[in-house]
């Protein structure tokens, strides 16, 4: 096993998932690994589609008991995935889970996500991919990071996309 799939190896220990029981009754483990194998084998089919985690983690915008665990892992795998099709997912995976109805689960899922927050102003920074950054921005609205929204919109706007420097936006 390389050191990155070791260390993801922990953090889903960590989490807890493996003694979550899963909305489709499985053990929560189950959708976690079959995400991983999918990132890494295809991560394009997993652009703009969270079929893995529907009816699993999440039904619509509504959390289940998995989620904020579903979160922290991700969490832990982001500096691991630095570019292309894979972070990118990674980040559409966080947005769908900092924001919803709200209720505990999305809370749990803000909590583990805030203490990220230079993870994403520096994903906005890189310049790297002008949809990485513009998904790195809306998770720090949806987890209410005012303070750094408005940093990004004041010194990193010519990395954002006109839309977003809206103060209405959002
Ligand atoms: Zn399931």
């Amino acid at each position: 096993m390389t050191h990155p799939r070791r260390l993801i190896r922990a953090a889903i220990e960590d989490s807890g998932i493996t003694t979550l029981r899963c909305e489709c009754g499985a053990n929560a483990l189950h959708m976690i690994e079959e995400f991983f194998e999918t990132l890494d084998r295809d991560p394009d089919s997993l652009r703009e589609r969270r079929d893995w985690m529907e009816g699993h983690a999440m039904s619509g915008s509504f959390h289940h008991r998995p989620a904020p665990a579903v979160a922290e892992i991700l969490m832990a795998a982001l500096p691991f995935y630095p570019t292309g099709a894979a972070r990118t997912v990674i980040l559409e995976v966080l947005l769908d889970l900092s924001d919803g109805d709200i209720d505990d689960l999305v809370e749990q899922c803000q909590q583990v996500i805030r203490p990220g927050v230079w993870l994403f102003l520096e994903e906005i920074a890189s310049g790297l991919s002008p949809a990485s950054a513009s998904l790195a921005f809306d998770i720090l609205l949806a987890v209410e990071e005012d303070d750094w929204v408005a940093f990004a919109r004041e010194q990193l706007s010519d990395m954002l996309p006109a839309v977003q420097l809206d103060p209405g936006y959002g």
